[in-house]
C-alpha cells in the first residue's frame, strides 16, 4: 500500500509523522476521496481524522487507516490527539497547502509536538506512477483523443471559441469525464496567448486555432494540445507549425529515464532556437499530471530533478508571436525503461479544416 511507501520516507524529513491534508495526497495515500480530513502517518500506524459526513464512506476507502471521527469544532484537537496517541513527537506538514489560520491552529493545539514544515514530500512519490494509475491515464488520454476526433468534426468557421469550448465541455460530461481546467481555445491572433482560455472571438477561415484540453476520469486528468488551421494555411503558417512539431518530437526521442528535466527541455528548446524563434517560446517543455494537471516533474530550463520510469509528463512546446497567432502540440507521454511512450493517438500533421 502507499502509505507503506510513504512512511519508509518520515526519516528523510527529520519527521516521525506526517500530516497530510492535501486533497490529491490523501486520496493518493488512503484511498479517500472525500472533501475533508487528515491522514496521520507514522511508522507505528495510520489515522484518518474526518468528520461524521464521511465516516462511513472513509471506512469503506481507507483500508488500514484508523479512522476517526472527529466532534463538531474539534478538528484540529482531534488531529493533534490522535498524533499523540501515535507517538509524534516532530509532525511534518505540506507547507504548501496550510494556511496561516490552519497552521496556527494546529500550534494552539500541539501541546509537545513540533510542526515542521515540509515541501513536495507525497508529490514526489506521486511523480512516479504505479500500473493502476497507469492505466487509469490511458483511459483518459483514449477518451480524449475521440474528444479530439469530435472537435475535427464540430469547428468550423463562424463559431465562436467559447461555442466550441462549450461543445466539447458537454461532450466531456456525456462520455463520463468532467473538466480539469478551464478549455483554451486561441484562434488567429490570440493564439499568442500561451493560456487564451475561450472567448467571444469568432473563429475565421483561415486562422490556425490552438486548442488544450483535459478532463478527468477516475480522478486522474489527461492534458492534450494541437493546433489546426480553418481551411489552407499559408506559407509562414507551416513553417511555424512544422517548427514546433520538430521541437515536440525531439523532444519527446530525449524524454528518456536518467536524463534531468533541463536537458530535455533544452533539446527540444535547440530546435525552436535554431530557427530564430528562441524569444517566442517563453515557457517550460513539459509538466508531470497524474491526480494533478500540473504536478511533478517538470521539463524546463531550471530543472534538475532526474526522469524516471513510470513518470507521466507533457511534451508541449508552442511559439507565440504577438501580433501573429500561434502554435502548440502538447502529448503526454510516459518514460519507460528504454524511451518515452506517447499516450494519445491523434495526429500530429497540420490538419487544414
Ligand atoms: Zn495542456
Ligand atoms: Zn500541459
Amino acid at each position: 500500500m502507499r502509505a507503506d511507501a510513504f512512511k519508509t520516507r518520515l526519516d528523510g524529513y527529520g519527521i516521525d509523522g506526517m500530516l497530510v491534508t492535501k486533497k490529491e495526497n490523501r486520496m493518493y495515500l488512503s484511498g479517500f476521496t472525500g472533501s475533508a480530513g487528515a491522514l496521520i502517518i507514522t511508522k507505528g500506524g495510520y489515522a484518518l481524522v474526518t468528520d461524521f459526513r464521511y465516516t462511513e464512506q472513509a471506512g469503506q476507502q481507507a483500508g488500514g487507516f484508523n479512522v476517526i471521527t472527529h466532534k463538531a469544532g474539534e478538528f484540529y484537537k482531534c488531529v493533534m490527539e490522535e498524533a499523540r496517541k501515535l507517538g509524534v513527537t516532530r509532525l511534518g506538514f505540506e507547507a504548501q497547502e496550510l494556511t496561516v489560520e490552519q497552521f496556527t491552529s494546529y500550534e494552539a493545539v500541539a501541546g509537545g509536538i513540533s510542526l515542521v514544515a515540509t515541501k513536495g514530500a507525497v508529490e514526489k512519490l506521486r511523480a512516479v506512477k504505479d500500473d493502476e494509475e497507469l492505466d487509469k491515464i490511458r483511459k483518459a488520454c483514449r477518451l480524449t483523443d475521440k474528444l479530439f476526433e469530435h472537435v475535427l468534426g464540430t469547428i468550423r468557421p463562424g463559431m465562436s471559441e467559447k461555442q466550441l469550448a462549450v461543445e466539447m465541455d458537454i461532450w466531456m460530461i456525456r462520455n463520463g469525464m468532467s473538466t480539469s481546467f478551464d478549455t483554451i481555445i486561441a484562434s488567429g491572433k490570440r493564439g499568442a496567448l500561451p493560456h487564451g482560455a475561450a472567448s467571444d472571438k469568432i473563429m475565421q477561415k483561415g486562422e490556425l486555432v490552438t486548442l488544450d484540453f483535459g478532463g478527468y476520469l477516475d480522478y486522474y486528468t489527461s492534458d492534450m494540445t494541437r493546433t489546426v488551421c480553418l481551411g489552407k494555411a499559408d506559407a509562414k503558417q507551416k513553417e511555424i507549425y512544422d517548427i514546433v512539431l520538430d521541437s515536440q518530437l525531439a523532444g519527446i526521442k530525449a524524454a528518456k529515464a536518467g536524463l534531468k528535466g533541463k536537458e530535455v527541455d533544452s533539446i527540444a528548446r535547440g530546435m525552436i532556437e535554431s530557427k530564430g524563434y528562441g524569444q517566442y517560446f517563453g515557457h517550460g517543455l513539459g509538466h508531470g499530471v497524474g491526480l494533478e494537471v500540473h504536478e511533478e516533474p517538470r521539463f524546463s530550463v531550471m530543472d534538475e530533478n532526474t526522469i524516471e520510469p513510470g513518470m507521466v509528463i507533457s511534451v508541449e512546446p508552442g511559439i507565440y508571436i504577438p501580433g501573429w497567432g500561434g502554435v502548440r502540440i502538447e502529448d503526454l507521454v510516459v518514460i519507460t525503461e528504454a524511451d518515452a511512450e506517447v499516450l494519445y493517438e491523434s495526429p500530429k500533421h497540420l490538419i487544414e479544416l
